[in-house]
């Protein structure tokens, strides 16, 4: 059966590139929830003294 996958990804708010996991942080003290793709995570996180992690989001909800 011929089924039309879709794969619901998200932009990484750094980079802007599409992916299936991105981490929900904000790096602004006040600042909006942006959502950024691992690389960019480790990028941001450890140069950052607002960094708050949200949580994770993943495309794939079920197995
Ligand atoms: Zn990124």
């Amino acid at each position: 059966m011929a089924k039309i996958k879709r794969i619901r990804t998200k932009p990484c708010s750094k980079c802007i590139e599409r992916n299936d996991v991105l981490y929900r942080v904000r790096i602004e003290e006040d600042g909006d929830w942006i959502f950024v793709c691992p690389a960019c995570l480790e990028m941001v996180k450890p140069a950052n003294p607002h960094f708050q992690y949200g949580g994770t989001w993943k495309s794939k909800k079920r197995h």
